[in-house]
């Protein structure tokens, strides 16, 4: 699986930031083992903001999206959708498969299809419907189809009805917390407006460079903190073996979905170069 020129990695969020929340950090580990990365978020954020406009937020977003880009490596795409309003239709499915194919990931990470917000669940459902497709070459007949099953994981959420989020492989990314902080920290409407808003602490959001990154290292530690449970760590603790910290203070988890190339824990722990 691990190429001369490193892995594929393709994330498929709903918004831009979901990908750099979930998965900055084998973002990172990927891109600097020569790996490729391409982050796609499947709407163009614009509903997300209390007091700016939709056309305005959209582009705001977008060079949000331009920043984590450049200052990363990391290749972004945002569909234009709106923000609340994706469908799981035809015409987006055929896009994210010419997407898909045109960057041919070996491993591509979405979300799961039980998760508080619509666009995210049709985010997992148009990854999902398109992932037997990728193979079918009169679908999308304008770009070629693929000749492998690419494997396709599953965000960590913390979601139980019906199914509760399955740990199959549990990455340490401590290492990477500070990259992480500054990818969050590019999202500015977000993690400094936005989400302060929705949780009423506005006033306490830091003004300077400095209180923001740990402010954006804190909410990542945080994150980490409520998704942390018995399986996670069983899993955690599996594959670091006697490596395996007493506290692990940052991660990112990921299932396998049944839908892309069947991979088993091994196989997913050489993908990722673990531990
Ligand atoms: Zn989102």
């Amino acid at each position: 699986m691990i190429k001369e020129q490193g892995i594929r990695l393709m994330v498929i969020g709903a918004h831009p930031d979901d990908c750099e929340s979930k998965t900055g950090g084998i973002a990172v580990r990927i891109l600097r083992k020569g790996g490729s990365v391409l982050y796609v978020s499947a709407t163009n954020g614009n509903a997300g903001h209390h007091v700016m406009k939709r056309d305005e937020l959209k582009q705001r977003r977008f060079l949000e999206t331009r920043k984590v880009a450049e200052e990363f490596g990391i290749q972004y795409h945002v569909m234009d959708n709106n923000d609340g309003d994706l469908q799981n239709t035809l015409e987006n499915r055929n896009r994210l498969i010419g997407l898909i194919r045109s960057f041919k990931p070996d491993i591509i990470v979405t979300h799961r299809t039980n998760d508080y917000h619509t666009d995210h669940r049709n985010t997992g459902l148009l990854v999902q419907d398109a992932s037997f497709l990728l193979r079918v070459p009169l679908t999308v007949p304008d770009v070629p189809a693929l000749e492998y099953e690419p494997v396709i994981l599953y965000m960590a959420d913390g979601f139980k009805k019906p199914l509760p989020f399955k740990p199959d492989v549990v990455i340490d990314t401590e290492e990477y917390l500070d990259e992480k902080a500054k990818m969050l920290y590019c999202h500015e409407s977000q993690f400094f407006e936005w989400l302060p808003w929705l949780d009423g602490e506005l006033d306490q959001v830091p003004k300077d460079e400095k209180g923001r990154l740990q402010w954006c290292r804190q909410w990542l530690l945080n994150r980490s903190k409520n998704l942390m449970n018995p399986e996670i760590m069983k899993t955690y603790q599996k594959i670091y073996g006697d490596k395996a910290k007493e506290k692990l203070i940052s991660f990112e988890a990921f299932e396998v979905s049944e839908y892309g190339a069947y991979v088993t824990q091994e196989e997913l722990c050489e993908i990722f170069e673990l531990p």
